[in-house]
């Protein structure tokens, strides 16, 4: 018998290495969460997509490993990857736009994020003012040319839905939030996919105090946001595997005790930095 020659890797899904990566990156099905709405993502980070009339919209590609499981949980809810219309980035660290690079290339879509996000991807690393830029270059992710700059408040329309853009930069410099509305029957509810708020840093010498009235608005921010169903970049952090257990996304809590979480955080990091 012969041996059928091994199928050339792929660059774009090489996989990141990384402590949680593993992890993060186990395999689930697609999650219905409300109305138009999916969880398209792994068991660590999320994606979610939205059905529109005129095609999808995909937020966030979490790892570059992540992509051929995101796009299967795509095909199994029906759908194909041409249909990705457009795909919306939470904030620029590996874990979230590494699988952007493969998903763009297997839809065509177009891909908005923040300003230094949209700069970050293009460069294929974070940019010199992120908490977690690495001089070292040590988690680099596959670059994403042509990528398109939202501005705070942005609504960005495909079909049906439309998708407002939330600048909310703290955890990095390009970060963003989004929000959608999303009904059954005629009951529509408030959505919300926050991006990460956690002041947390990696490059050294780092300092949170400088950018510490921005990054409180965008707590601020994410506070204020109508606010029904509520996922966050990694899904834990907002309950997404109990909320799932019990049968309902509908947390109008949520976003609330998010921002309380992450400010109580900052503020914590503040008091430290200053000793
Ligand atoms: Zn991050």
């Amino acid at each position: 018998m012969l041996a059928l020659p091994a199928a050339a890797a792929d660059p774009l899904t090489a996989p990141i290495e990384c402590r949680d990566c593993q992890v993060w990156n186990q395999a689930e099905p697609p999650v219905h969460i409300y109305g138009n709405s999916y969880y398209v993502g792994v068991v660590g980070l999320s994606s979610v997509l939205i059905v529109t009339r005129d095609g999808l919209i995909l937020l966030d590609g979490d790892l570059p490993q992540s992509a051929p499981l995101i796009e299967k949980n795509i095909r199994t809810l029906g759908h194909q990857m041409r249909e990705v219309k457009l795909i919306l980035v939470s904030h620029e660290h590996f874990d979230h736009v590494g699988g952007i690079a493969a998903l763009k290339r297997d839809s065509g879509a177009r891909v908005l994020a923040g300003a230094d996000a949209a700069k970050a991807l293009g460069q294929g690393h974070p940019t010199e003012a992120d908490p977690q830029y690495d001089k070292t270059g040590k988690f680099p992710f596959p670059k994403v040319a042509g990528v398109e700059t939202v501005t705070d408040g942005q609504a960005i329309t495909l079909g049906d839905v439309t998708v407002t853009a939330h600048r909310t930069p703290g955890h990095t410099p390009g970060g963003t939030s989004w929000s959608w509305s999303s009904c059954e029957k005629d009951r529509c509810l408030a959505m919300v996919y926050a991006d990460s708020l956690t002041a947390m840093s990696t490059a050294a010498g780092y300092r949170f105090a400088p950018v510490a009235d921005s990054f409180r608005a965008s707590i601020a921010k994410v506070r204020g946001l109508p606010c029904d169903i509520l996922v966050s970049t990694h899904p834990t952090v907002s309950g997404f595997w109990k909320k799932m257990e019990k049968g309902s996304f509908v947390d109008p809590e949520g976003c609330r005790e998010l921002a309380a979480g992450a400010e109580a955080a900052l503020e914590r990091r503040l008091v430290e930095e200053a000793r």
